[in-house]
């Protein structure tokens, strides 16, 4: 397995996962690797991208989303596409793993801390009230704005 850091004619960055370089340059050749952002197909290897290992947390806690950053040791300095493309990863992964609730996700983590219902990894909408409350209430709650690009599936 190969992660590669790539970049298409506009500047996004975003992470490619191929077989082996062959399988890379084959897809390349074909039209195959596209930009998640854009769509674009004019895509070029970076050459040496800092970046952000991103683990979304077990679904213990119902609530909550759990992300922890641990840029690699040596690569302080992150450039905005890498952010960019780690974020949107992240942001992927989180979208995957939860239930979207909407506008019912204070009652439901509410009925969940109160053990009403069966605990499970969900995301909605909450005002910044809303959550001050729940975490008041020691419910876990991670504040979150999702980008739109990340409601796309991944290719
Ligand atoms: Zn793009």
């Amino acid at each position: 397995m190969k992660v590669l850091d790539l970049f298409c004619a506009h500047d996004h960055g975003f992470e490619g996962w191929f077989g082996s370089e062959e399988d890379f340059q084959g897809q390349l050749a074909r039209g195959l690797v596209q930009c998640p952002l854009c769509g674009n197909a004019d895509i070029r290897k970076g050459l040496s991208a800092p970046r952000l290992n991103l683990r979304a947390g077990t679904s213990a806690d119902p609530a909550v989303a759990a992300v922890a950053t641990q840029p690699q040791s040596g690569s302080d300095v992150l450039t905005p596409y890498a952010l960019q493309a780690a974020w949107l990863h992240m942001a992927r992964h989180i979208m995957a793993r939860t239930e979207d609730v909407g506008q019912r996700f204070v009652s439901e983590a509410r009925r969940m801390h109160y053990g009403e219902i069966e605990e499970r990894a969900i995301r909605g909408q909450a005002t910044p009230e809303q959550t001050t409350e729940l975490l008041e209430e020691g419910i876990a709650v991670l504040p979150l704005l999702l980008p739109e690009a990340a409601k796309e599936p991944l290719q």
